[in-house]
């Protein structure tokens, strides 16, 4: 399968190219050039797969043609090698839990298929070391070395403002040594990604080493991400919930919602979806206006999701033609402050019981103020709440516990590469490497 920019001035690629580029050379996303319904027989029969066998299914979709059965099946069932997702009922409204991975979060799929489709391409070719460059303001740090932890061929600088992390994200990252390498930036998260788009853009570098991102913009890590929703949409089904399924995605970048469109683009039976941010609400003001105007981002306690100019919106606006009323009609939004996050965290644990993390109450919020007469509705707990554990004790007045995942990760001792934020020492740094 070949891919196209979004941008529309690039040459077409091949998904090898795709993944081990990113980013194409008019800095457009790639989109794939064809998006294949499923077959009938296999939704009839989708809540008796497992979620390995329905994801291969999506996978072998998108991937398929460029990778051989045998191959794409271990990618697929390596990525998965842990717990499934699972559906928890708050009330009327059900969870849809992505943090069953290593680092408790829903970006571990994206980055373990990356890392192991990259790894397939580069033994393929017998090409030399690439290296991964990404820039973290916690999450995807964390969530991308972990998953390319230890695979060959391949090695990772995580870029991360200093001091500006939590402790418990920090150890996810600084902690693996191997192929991982922590760069700890004097400086904020924007400095962070610019010193990372400068490195993708210099002549001196690229012809130096081979790089490539692991964020959203890689088709690699974004499309895997569309198994949750086929996988939640099985399981609904077996509790004949299924009818007018509503999904509601706290969003951030785009690329988890983005998944999802794609997988109603394949057939996949889900009636709408809403996006739900906190208050970077871009794409909130774009569904109300027409208007898609970018702002520098607000930090949020939902900070995952503190993107002022959503990479992802471009293949979403992509996918719907262009067309403000074809989106609409599609995905609704909400958007919420801190404090009725706050507000919305409290009272899904006094009603129910149910811990949500700070970007998850967005999304049980959207629901609970947007649902229609007859439609369910599931929202995606897109991580613990322990990886927010400051702010959700602050909140409850609790004290939550630490699933023993993270507590691993809490005793290895940390090792970072200190950098100020002007490119010069950066590039020299990589340079010398
Ligand atoms: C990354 C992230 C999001 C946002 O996902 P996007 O794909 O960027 O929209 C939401 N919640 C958590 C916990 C995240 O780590």
């Amino acid at each position: 399968m070949n891919f196209y920019s979004t941008n529309g001035q690039a040459p077409i690629a091949s998904l090898e190219k795709a993944v081990v580029k990113g980013l194409a050379e008019d800095k457009g996303l790639y989109m794939p050039e064809r998006i294949k319904n499923l077959s009938k027989e296999f939704y009839d029969n989708i809540e008796n797969l497992s979620f390995q066998e329905i994801a291969y299914t999506v996978a072998d979709a998108f991937f398929g043609e460029d990778v051989p059965a045998e191959d794409l099946r271990r990618i697929v069932y390596d990525t998965l090698a842990f717990d499934c997702p699972c559906i928890k009922v708050t009330d009327s409204i059900y969870s849809l839990e992505l943090f069953h991975g290593p680092t408790l979060a829903f970006k571990d799929v994206g980055a373990r298929f990356m890392a192991r489709l990259l790894q397939f391409f580069l033994k393929k070719e017998g090409a030399g070391e690439v290296n991964v460059l990404v820039a973290t303001s916690g999450d995807t740090g964390s969530a991308v070395a972990n998953g390319f932890l230890g695979v060959e061929g391949i090695h990772v600088y995580v870029l991360y403002p200093k001091g500006k992390v939590s402790p418990i994200q920090e150890c996810q990252f600084t902690t693996l040594g191997q192929n991982i390498t922590a760069v700890e930036v004097d400086g904020v998260f924007d400095d962070c990604q610019a010193l990372v788009k400068n490195a993708f853009i210099d002549a001196d570098l690229n012809a130096h080493m081979q790089l490539t991102s692991a964020n959203s913009i890689n088709v690699a890590r974004f499309l895997p991400q569309a198994f949750y929703y086929f996988y939640a949409y099985a399981q609904m089904k077996k509790k004949r919930l299924a009818d007018q399924l509503v999904v509601c995605v706290p969003s951030g970048n785009f690329g988890n919602i983005c998944s999802a469109l794609f997988g109603k683009r394949m057939g996949l039976p889900i009636k709408r979806f809403i996006a739900a941010n906190n208050a970077n609400d871009v794409f909130f003001k774009y569904l109300q206006t027409g208007k898609y105007e970018p702002k520098a981002s607000v930090q949020t306690i939902a900070n995952a999701m503190d993107v002022g100019d959503p990479s992802n919106f471009a293949r979403v606006y992509e996918l719907y033609g262009k067309s403000h009323a074809a989106i609409c009609a599609n995905i609704s939004g909400a958007t919420y402050t801190d404090e009725q996050i706050a507000e919305t965290i409290k009272e899904v644990k006094a009603e129910t019981g149910y811990v949500c993390d700070p970007h998850g109450a967005c999304g049980y919020r959207a629901l609970k103020e947007g649902l229609k007469e007859g439609e369910t509705g599931v929202f995606l707990e897109t991580a613990h709440p322990a990886k927010f554990k400051d702010t959700v004790d602050r909140i409850l007045g609790d004290n939550i516990e630490i699933p023993a995942k993270l507590q691993a990760f809490m005793k290895g001792a940390k090792q970072s590469v200190p950098m100020s934020k002007d490119f010069v020492s950066f590039k020299q740094y990589l340079m010398a490497e």
